[in-house]
């Protein structure tokens, strides 16, 4: 007769993970601890919506507005959970002030959660909040900041917006991975999806931007609508710099003088190749070097930043 394996009665994890907190079901753990069961929705269906935030010398950033497309987040997709957005903002708060950590990336996600028939119907599922603080990460490394990122305009769509709606932030990144696989292949850094009719879409983690002639523009449908995009929106206002959403031609981004990137993992980032030709003169251009030096600046102001009480 086979001989069974001994049961475990406490799982062994022989992952490795980055140092950082988590928050779960009124807990807190090291980041390492958290789990999400296998039979949660979220992560057999991708059935989950979330948000990024980030905390910069020792404050949030807009935490208001990550907080507010989160709710949003949740009513479009039938979820609700107990935490009031006080309440999840003091969660984050506290996560970050045990990590220590003052620069740190803050996710923050409600998952479909599980249901204890294992149901098909998403209304008897229990829905879930989960949230974890790491070290603060960037889409683009130091040396891809100082150059320009080398981006590749994929042939790959970006899930249709009547499909998965991306102004839902979520886990539907099948589409995202292998845009960054055909990336590789073409020996670019990263990879931007199109739309389908000819137009750019966003990337993985990211929304983008193209200026020509002095004038910014950005994809106005069919992706994210990005807190660093808005603020990106707010800063050429200060600066006098026309800027639009407007659909934007595969062409026109390798037309552009300049082209930058925008996530809260990493800023206003520079991108200095596209499908392997220099954009523009090359380098970081002017326009993004302004608008990215701004962007950190307004982390200092009042009115955007959120201090992280550490109790030291
Ligand atoms: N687009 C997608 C698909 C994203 O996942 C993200 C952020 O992670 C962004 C755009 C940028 O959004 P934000 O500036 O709010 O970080």
């Amino acid at each position: 007769m086979r001989k069974l394996p001994e049961l475990s009665t406490r799982y062994q994890d022989p992952h490795r993970y980055p140092q950082g907190i988590a928050y779960q079901d009124g807990q807190y753990l090291p980041v390492a601890e958290a789990k999400v069961s296998v039979l949660d929705y979220g992560f057999l269906h991708s059935d989950a919506t979330y948000d990024v935030a980030h905390v910069w010398e020792g404050a949030f950033f807009r935490l208001d507005d990550h907080l507010d497309r989160f709710f949003r987040g949740m009513a479009e997709l039938h979820m609700s959970i107990s935490l009031s957005k006080t309440e999840i903002a003091d969660i984050l708060h506290t996560c970050v002030a045990l990590s220590g950590l003052k620069n740190a990336y803050v996710e923050f996600i409600c998952t479909r959660g599980t249901s204890p028939s294992f149901s098909r119907d998403p209304r008897d599922a229990e829905n879930r909040f989960l949230a974890f603080v790491i070290p603060f990460g960037s889409v683009a490394n130091p040396d891809q900041l100082e150059r320009g990122l080398h981006l590749a305009v994929t042939d790959i769509l970006r899930i249709p917006p009547g499909s998965v709606d991306p102004t839902v932030k979520n886990y539907h990144w099948l589409d995202m991975v292998k845009g960054l696989y055909q990336a590789y292949e073409r020996s670019a850094e990263t990879a931007v999806l199109q739309d389908g009719a000819g137009h750019i879409a966003e990337g993985p983690g990211f929304n983008v931007f193209a200026i020509k002639d002095g004038a910014v523009t950005t994809p106005p449908t069919g992706v994210l609508l990005g807190i660093t995009r808005q603020t990106v929106f707010d800063i050429c206002a200060r600066l006098s710099l026309p800027c639009e959403a407007a659909p934007v031609p595969a062409d026109a981004l390798r037309a552009a003088d300049e082209v930058f990137i925008t996530s809260t993992a990493g800023g206003v980032m520079p991108v200095g190749r596209i499908d392997g030709k220099p954009v523009g003169t090359g380098g970081v251009g002017p326009l993004t070097a302004r608008i990215k030096e701004t962007y950190w600046q307004m982390h200092g102001e009042e009115g955007y930043r959120h201090e992280v009480d550490y109790g030291e």
